[in-house]
């Protein structure tokens, strides 16, 4: 009785949208199934209307791979994919949203800091505050233990709009983003010429002149690289060997003193002996001369030629063997040695997934979305999962202690391997997971522990700029002021590095910086990042 008069709701509404619309085709969001206090599975299976985007490499249907089979048993929800290859999707995302065609969700949905707050201005996703609050036990767990990823996805007006992907690597000044590039020096060279690991800037100078002189590769021929780099290439740039002197620098040229001080690192006096140094380097034609221009294949091209490279994984650049290692932070001229960290929080995405105002199934939609923030399911989610007797495993499932354990890769690439098996969306994975809930992977583990030896012990000061929330209007002023600014300072940076003349024009350039408002965007800077730390 009660289905047929549902089936006759359906039919009218079904009619209505006939009459109002008679082009219309299907919805692309799904009807109210009117299900309240939803405990999983249902006991008769719904659809819910989801759009997303994929690797290539993945099957075209989602449902295809057996962590989204597993979480349709569970949850007698299927999802309804449209899925696009990660190419088309940023369109597609954009005509939908535009058109107001809209599915119940964006899964994997890539929306920015801006772009959450455009489409929450014009209505079509929804806050979801309350949705966490009354129906999400798992992530508000996750909320719980970590307040600051609350205030990294709470936008200035106070709403939330999204749900998060949260990878922790290590924690704090342990993360694994703590810095970007390592620097990895060639010690095989350092072997063939009988030379120590130089502790200090002169030392390296003496070391990198070495490489260059006396054909540490033993072909005869002068083909050495003593330093490899792309200068304001983040990872790949020198920065973080600077860190002893003055306040040291990183890509984005800004710290956050100890006394949470915003600074841009770009007109302090200590900038002035960095470039200096650098400057010393490349008049002695110790640096690439392709380091201003060249693009990362022509950069990894040279890897085996490189003395010293600045790079995050050596793997990419000059294979993973004993060649090159970790070149311990040098002291600088007050005889401290100091690592200077970059900017950015944990591995964190802000913008995962969003619901739209479309969709008429809330609760539902919010408990489905709680499932992946349970531990075990995020850790799959992000990685890939166990058991699949169709293809290679990233885990195996020790049942005893219910934790997933890494298997052996035999070769695989592990980005590759994951994007087949792992759905990705929005999850959390945190630190006290390693050991109880999975294994870390190896590569991950490989990096921190030299994170551990070689950096982490140096950095003196732990405060960094997080991923904070900017308002639409911080974001355009912000937009507005770095354009030009960071344009200007970079190419001044390179200027020098290749032509000196940064104490003549110093004074210059700090007007300059004036008129490009650098006060403006210190203000603002300091005003976002004690808003969302306080
Ligand atoms: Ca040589």
């Amino acid at each position: 009785m009660k289905k047929s008069l549902k089936f006759l709701a359906i039919l009218v509404l079904f009619g209505t949208i006939l009459v109002g619309c008679s082009n219309k085709k299907e919805s692309s969001s799904s009807e109210n199934y009117e299900l309240k206090d939803i405990t999983f599975p249902l006991e008769e299976k719904v659809t819910l209307k989801f759009m997303t985007q994929s690797s290539p490499l993945a099957p075209s249907d989602p449902n295809e791979k057996l962590i989204f089979k597993r979480l349709e048993e569970q949850t007698g929800v299927h999802i309804e994919w449209q899925n696009y290859t990660r190419e088309a999707f940023g369109e597609k995302r954009n005509l939908a949203l535009a058109s107001g065609e809209l599915p119940d969700a964006i899964f994997d949905a890539g929306f920015s800091n801006y772009d959450l707050l455009k489409y929450s201005k014009d209505g079509s996703i929804i806050p979801v505050e309350d949705l966490i609050d009354n129906y999400m036990p798992n992530f508000k767990k996750v909320l719980e233990q970590r307040p600051e990823y609350r205030s990294y996805i709470t936008a200035p007006d106070g709403h939330i709009y999204s749900f998060p992907w949260i990878e922790e690597l290590g924690h704090g000044i342990e993360r694994i983003q703590v810095i970007g590039g390592l620097p990895w020096i060639n010690v095989e060279w350092l072997n063939n010429l009988g030379l120590e690991m130089p502790t200090d800037y002169e030392e390296l100078k003496e070391v990198l002149m070495a490489f260059k002189t006396q054909d540490p590769n033993g072909n005869g021929q002068p083909d050495e690289i003593p330093m490899g780099t792309i200068i304001n290439g983040w990872d790949q740039d020198p920065a973080i060997i600077l860190g002893s002197i003055g306040l040291g620098d990183n890509g984005d040229h800004t710290i956050v003193t100890e006394e949470g001080k915003v600074l841009f690192t770009a007109m302090q006096e200590g900038y002035k002996e960095q470039i200096k140094y650098l400057n010393e380097l490349y008049e002695l034609g110790l640096i690439d001369e392709e380091a201003f221009e060249q693009d990362w294949n022509t950069f990894i091209s040279k890897g085996d030629r490189y003395g010293l490279y600045f790079t995050w994984d050596k793997a990419n650049v000059s294979g993973m063997n004993d060649k090159f290692d970790v070149l311990p932070p040098l002291e600088g001229p007050t005889g401290e040695r100091i690592i200077v960290q970059q900017n950015g929080g944990v591995g964190f995405d802000r913008g995962r997934m969003v619901i739209t105002s479309a969709n008429k199934n809330l609760e539902l939609t919010a408990k489905w979305i709680d499932q992946l923030y349970e531990p075990i399911q995020s850790v799959q989610n992000n990685w890939g999962t166990y058991g699949d007797t169709t293809q290679q495993n990233i885990f195996e499932l020790d049942e005893e202690k219910g934790m997933l354990k890494h298997m052996p890769l035999e070769g695989t690439a592990p980005v590759e391997l994951r994007e087949k098996t792992n759905v990705a969306g929005p999850l959390a994975i945190l630190e006290e997971y390693y050991g109880t809930v999975t294994t870390k992977p190896d590569d991950a583990a490989w990096r921190l522990d030299l994170l551990k030896e070689y950096i982490v012990p140096y950095i003196k000061n732990e405060n960094y700029y997080p991923h904070v929330y900017y308002s639409l209007e911080e974001i355009e002023e912000l937009t507005r002021i770095e354009t030009d600014l960071y344009d200007f300072v970079n190419r001044k940076r390179a200027e020098w590095i290749r032509n000196g003349k940064i104490d003549e024009e110093w004074d210059e350039y700090l007007q300059q910086l004036d008129k490009l408002k650098i006060d403006t965007w210190l203000q603002l800077k300091q005003e976002v990042y004690e808003r969302t730390v306080n």
